[in-house]
């Protein structure tokens, strides 16, 4: 389960304190002390942890803990609100151009999730707005992905625009605008190719798309799985192509939670969806308190 060894580390911390009336500052620095580890243990990004525990142990060793009747409740409460606005406090929706078709780029890392979540996406957008979507298919460095995301489309009866292997991604994807163009298509969702770890070239192919296609809406696509690599990663590609939103994927697996409490704050960018199994209906929208009180048990 996700989250489950950071959930039980905390539950025990707290549970140490409950009972407790009054708290001391030595009580407060050692609470903060197993926080930070089990954080680091969770795998979340160092300077993320360091500068969390320094506001949560400056707003607990405060008034509103140490005047309160209940303090240890109290310091539950400050970490609970610090872990929501570490994942970015509200939830933020999916970008949308003035006039149709809004235009959503999915990069990320080879297996991060991005095939599988342009069609959960696209799924949502026809369910919940009755969108009309196409597809373009971009990655053409394997013909896997194009089978994957044509099997996608048969599924939830949703056109694919694809040149094969054999073009240029930033033509397909020129063409692929066109179509949509003629078809009236109110969201284009171009799948991207991705790569083992970020390469320069990738990111020239991906930069030409951008600056073909003006995206409103660059998802990052984050396998949680991988942890703060994920946070770093999403900073890379962010550093290049300025990316609107981020996708955590395999929130279903025994992630530890790295991935989700770092990379807002690495890179500044909302996490807007969580994808939550394999099927095309297990994408979510991110609530970062809901999220907490997920952490927090
Ligand atoms: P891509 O290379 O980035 O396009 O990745 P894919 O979309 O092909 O996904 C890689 C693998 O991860 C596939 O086996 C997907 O079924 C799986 N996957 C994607 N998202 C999720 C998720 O949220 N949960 C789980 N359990 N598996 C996922």
């Amino acid at each position: 389960m996700a989250f489950e060894g950071l959930s039980e580390r905390l539950q025990k911390v707290f549970s140490s304190l409950k009972g407790k009336g009054k708290l001391s500052d030595e009580d407060i620095r050692k609470v903060m002390r197993e926080v930070r580890m089990a954080l680091l243990e969770a795998d979340v990004n160092f300077d993320v942890v360091k500068s969390f525990v320094k506001t949560v142990r400056e707003r607990a060793l405060g008034a509103e803990v140490m005047e309160s009747l209940t303090p240890s409740q109290q310091v539950i409460k400050i970490v609970d609100e610090e872990l929501t606005k570490l994942m970015g406090q509200e939830a933020v929706p999916l970008n949308k151009a003035p006039h149709i078709p809004t235009i959503i780029m999915m990069v990320g890392l080879q297996g991060a999730g991005k095939t599988t979540t342009a069609g959960k996406l696209a799924n949502r957008l026809k369910k919940n707005d009755k969108a009309r979507p196409l597809f373009i298919a971009g990655d053409v460095y394997r013909p896997a992905a194009i089978e994957q995301l044509k099997t996608i489309g048969q599924q939830l009866d949703i056109p694919v625009y694809d040149e094969g292997t054999d073009h240029d991604p930033v033509d397909i994807v020129k063409n692929g605008l066109a179509v949509a163009a003629e078809n009236k298509n109110d969201y284009v969702i171009i799948d991207t190719a991705g790569r083992l770890e970020i390469d320069e070239q990738l990111m020239e192919e991906l930069q030409k798309i951008k600056d073909l296609a003006h995206p409103n809406e660059i998802l990052f696509v984050a396998d949680s799985m991988t942890g703060q690599v994920a946070a770093k990663v999403a900073h890379g590609f962010d550093e290049q192509l300025d990316i609107t939103g981020v996708v955590l994927t395999k929130l279903d697996g025994d992630t530890r939670g790295g991935a989700a409490l770092s990379i807002r704050s690495v890179t500044g960018k909302p996490i807007k969806f969580i994808g939550q199994g394999e099927k095309l209906d297990q994408l979510d929208v991110f609530h970062p308190d809901r999220m907490a009180n997920r952490i927090l048990g």
